[in-house]
């Protein structure tokens, strides 16, 4: 191919030195283009200008350096059909074996007295309890200036020399070596690294800073309906409550109150954990709506929630028109014009194009993490602007907020209702499941009833859905032969979920074996136990959720994480389940042992996914470039617009997969 027609967005196949065998291996890297070459940046650097003396290493976890010259070599074939070839590099300090695995080819490529740079971990030999270097990565030292070398993430087969003499090539070809882009490959000082570093990521932050900015200030510039209630109207309603508002519940009332009466549209993100009662804020703020003459809207993420939404809604505002939107009810209604009602609630089946409204003022997103922006953005253009509230139970530490609701102002509940009796939580090794089962008995005996939650296994549905049944029936049929064991999961359909869930409701059911469909949301005051089975295979924060299916009600609530957990970040993970229920401390915990992206599930989070930056180690950069956006958006609308139009092809956010919405 010749230079004129190559493109960043040439296949890497087409590139020099680069065969069908090469390509594959870079697939499965994810490098598919020229592009995607030029922005497959290191992992790490090794600073080749200060490789360690032979007679100053230390076994330990870090990858060391070091430079010498090859003493002799020795090759062994054990019974295993394993290679080990040892080679004894020495310089003017000492001597050190090195040992590469499996790699037989090389037995006759290292001579005595050639010159290595060689870097890898320094391990104990378990058969002499001598040092060796397990090699990860050798040069021929060819006398030249050493510097600063990357190393990329590989994959089998694929060497780092050959990476790198890749990327080295085509940074020429397509860059040029004065970018930052080719200083974050091939750095000659740490500075300039850095500084380059910090430019990537800035510019990375910045863009989807400045469309999130540019977003806000659109809303902002919108006219909003003003919704407004006498004080006394409201307050008689809160006096008829079963109960008294706490204080939190109150502020954030008063916040929402004030954007409703502004004039502009309403973008809020109201934040609470699990059981702080963020429903009766979202059934006030709706009958703020109704009372003004507009419609409301509450969505949910499944039929079930929906559903249990529906229920509590109908007896907290018994003088309002309450229909529910879901899949199922979608089926058998013909029209899609809802005219009468005052409050709809439903699921993304809400956001089909023929559901129109009569007068939208307000729509309330439940657990909004679960939706992209845009769903989103298609329930605001329902309305004429409606005011939008979006709820979440997941405690956002703020560099993550910032990135997701960027846009959003932010209300917090922060506190609990009182008189929760707070869950104790319990490790159940296998040795102790027939006392967990016999406590069980007891509850049950009680009047309480009881949740299993069977694991995930390796995200397939199907397998999970086994699990869960075998479990279902073993507890029927050996276990608890006198109760009622049912069980739901993902694969029933939504009628059938919601007869299951109502007859649980219902106490017809006093065992509820499920998959994770009952992780958000899910209101049972009754159920005072929770067991999770393989606990240790849930993140942290699903395990909060799961948890807080429990304590609900006025009772005693215990659960039980059934399981064995072999490596520390599982024993780290459920310790730290044992010793708190808060969901602040857990959200830390998770983040730092999962990063960000599994934590909220990337796909799902409408997160973007970012070349360079890190959400949590880049957080002052982060910083910076979202004061930058706003300070430009604030200085030159006219040409922070044109730079996003011009710049954001390059966020790559994900789309929800709808079908994780039911
Ligand atoms: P979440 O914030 O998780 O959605 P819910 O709104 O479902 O929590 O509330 C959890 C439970 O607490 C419900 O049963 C609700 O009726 C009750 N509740 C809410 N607010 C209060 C309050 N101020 N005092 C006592 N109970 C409350
Ligand atoms: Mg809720």
């Amino acid at each position: 191919m010749s230079k004129m027609q190559a493109s960043l967005t040439t296949p890497v196949q087409y590139l020099k030195g680069v065969g069908p065998q090469v390509a594959k291996l870079l697939r499965k890297l994810g490098v598919e283009t020229v592009e995607d070459l030029l922005y497959f940046f290191p992992r790490e650097y090794e600073d080749r200008r200060h490789p360690t003396p032979l007679n100053q290493l230390k076994v330990g976890d870090q990858v060391v350096f070091i430079k010498g010259e090859v003493q002799n070599v020795s090759h062994q074939q054990t019974r295993k059909r394993f290679s080990i070839l040892k080679v004894v590099i020495g310089d003017n300090t000492g001597q050190i074996p090195v040992v590469f695995f499996n790699q037989p080819y090389l037995t006759n490529y290292f001579k005595p007295g050639m010159k290595l740079f060689v870097s890898g971990k320094l391990e104990v030999n378990l058969y002499d309890g001598g040092m060796e270097l397990s090699a990860r990565d050798y040069e021929i030292d060819t006398g030249e200036t050493p510097g600063i070398v990357p190393i990329y993430p590989l994959t089998e087969g694929l060497y780092p020399k050959t990476l790198r003499n890749l990327i080295k090539r085509t940074l020429q070809e397509y860059l040029g070596q004065e970018s930052a882009i080719a200083t974050l490959h091939f750095p000659d000082d740490p500075k300039k690294l850095a500084a380059a570093r910090y430019k990537i990521v800035f510019e990375e932050f910045f863009i989807f800073q400045l469309g999130l900015g540019l977003r806000r200030q659109k809303v902002q510039e919108e006219k909003g309906p003003v919704l407004s209630i006498p004080d006394n109207s409201l307050n008689a309603f809160i006096a008829n409550l079963p109960f008294k508002l706490t204080t939190a519940q109150q502020r954030v009332l008063n916040e929402i109150k004030t954007d409703l009466a502004g004039g502009r549209p309403m973008n809020r993100l109201l934040q609470g954990d699990v059981g702080s009662g963020k429903t009766v804020i979202a059934a006030l703020s709706a009958l703020i709506a109704v009372q003004n003459g507009y419609q409301a809207v509450i969505m949910a993420p499944t039929e079930i929630l929906a559903e249990q939404h529906y229920d509590k809604l109908q007896k907290l505002l018994p003088e309002l028109k309450i229909e529910l939107v879901t899949g199922t009810t979608q089926k058998k209604r013909k029209a899609s014009e809802f005219t009468e009602p005052d409050l709809l609630i439903g699921t993304h089946a809400l956001l089909e194009e023929k559901v129109k409204f009569r007068k939208l003022g307000l729509a309330i997103i439940d657990e909004q993490h679960r939706f992209g922006v845009l769903q989103r953005e298609k329930l605001q253009q329902k309305g004429v602007f409606p005011h939008c509230l979006f709820l979440t139970a997941t405690p956002i530490p703020r560099s993550l907020a910032l990135m997701l609701y960027g846009d959003l102002d932010r209300s917090v509940i922060d506190e609990l209702p009182p008189g929760r009796t707070p869950i104790k939580t319990y490790l159940v090794p296998e040795a102790k499941r027939t006392g967990a089962y016999e406590f069980i008995r007891k509850q049950v005996e009680e009047g309480r009833q009881i949740f299993v939650v069977c694991p995930l296994v390796e995200e397939s549905e199907k397998l999970d859905l086994k699990a869960a049944q075998e479990e279902a029936e073993k507890l029927q049929k050996e276990i608890f032969p006198e109760l009622k064991v049912a069980l739901i999961h993902g694969r029933l359909k939504a009628e059938d979920k919601n007869r299951i869930m109502r007859d649980f409701k219902e106490e017809k059911v006093e065992i509820l074996v499920s998959t994770t469909v009952i992780e958000v949301g899910i209101d049972i005051p009754n159920a005072s136990v929770m067991v999770v089975e393989h606990a240790e295979r849930f993140g942290l924060s699903q395990l909060h959720q799961l948890r807080g299916r429990i304590g609900r009600g006025a009772s005693e609530s215990f659960c039980f994480l059934m399981g064995n957990p072999k490596t520390i970040e599982a024993q780290e993970r459920l310790s730290a389940m044992v010793k708190t229920t808060d969901g602040f401390k857990i959200a830390e915990a998770d983040l730092r042992l999962r990063g960000p992206g599994d934590f909220l599930g990337v796909r799902q989070a409408g997160l973007p996914a970012f070349r360079l930056a890190d959400i949590m180690k880049d957080q002052k950069i982060l910083e910076d470039a979202r004061k930058a956006a706003f300070d430009l958006i604030a200085k030159d609308r006219a040409s922070a617009h044109n730079l996003w139009e011009s710049q954001r092809q390059k966020i790559k956010v994900p789309q929800t997969r709808d079908a994780s919405l039911n």
